[in-house]
Parts: C-alpha cells; sequence; structure tokens
C-alpha cells in the first residue's frame, strides 16, 4: 500500500520534457508528458512463460506507434481490455500493444524504446 509520502511525490513529479524513440531506428513514438496511470501504475510488468519478463509504459496516446487490429493477444494483463500488437510506423518492429477496453491505452516497451530530451531531437 503507498504511503502517504509516496502519493506525494508520484502527483509532483512532473512530466519531463521527453519523447520515447523506437529504439532500432529513432521514431518517435509518444511523449513522456502522455504517460497514464493504468490499475495504479504507470508500469507494468507481465512474467511470459519462457521466464522472460517484459516491462511497459502505459502511455494515453503514442502517434508514433500502429496498432495491429487484425490481432487480438490472448490473455492481458488487464482484465476489461483485448489487446493488439503495437508497431513502430517507421521500421515496423513490435514495440508494444495497444490495449483496447473502456480507456484505451498503449503499453510501450521499456528495452525496445529509448528516451530523449525533446531538445536534442534533430
Ligand atoms: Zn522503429
Amino acid at each position: 500500500m503507498p504511503t502517504l509520502l509516496n502519493r506525494i511525490v508520484q502527483a509532483e513529479a512532473k512530466p519531463p520534457d521527453q519523447l520515447v524513440v523506437c529504439e532500432s531506428c529513432a521514431h518517435a513514438l509518444a511523449d513522456l508528458a502522455c504517460k497514464t496511470i493504468v490499475m495504479g501504475l504507470h508500469s507494468h510488468q507481465v512474467a511470459l512463460e519462457s521466464g522472460h519478463v517484459l516491462r511497459f509504459d502505459c502511455f494515453s496516446d503514442a502517434p508514433g506507434l500502429v496498432p495491429d487490429n487484425s490481432t487480438t493477444v490472448e490473455g492481458t494483463v488487464f482484465p476489461e481490455y483485448r489487446c493488439v500488437p503495437a508497431h513502430c510506423a517507421q521500421c515496423d518492429e513490435q514495440l508494444g500493444w495497444f490495449f483496447v477496453g473502456p480507456k484505451p491505452f498503449f503499453g510501450i516497451l521499456a528495452d525496445r524504446t529509448t528516451r530523449i530530451r525533446r531538445t536534442d531531437r534533430r
């Protein structure tokens, strides 16, 4: 259970002026200011049967990602949502998922993306 101090720190943490970009091709995917809380957390982890743990961050919008609406992934971690793979709009690598439900959001894989300061972008 979060302490009161934790909650205050979370509330005060301003979104920095950063972009999330594709690690392969540096395509801009989302504004870090669009990071959103789903089920109480910004970031979630999924343990796969293979033993790999995927960590992803939740974003209310990710204009640089293209959801593949022809595919639905079974067994989403969020009960009210179905999810579809989301690909980089530039290099087509899968970088996360689009979760379709009451409040749609993107889950972007932390280890396939990088964060850069907006001002560093040419
Ligand atoms: Zn890419």
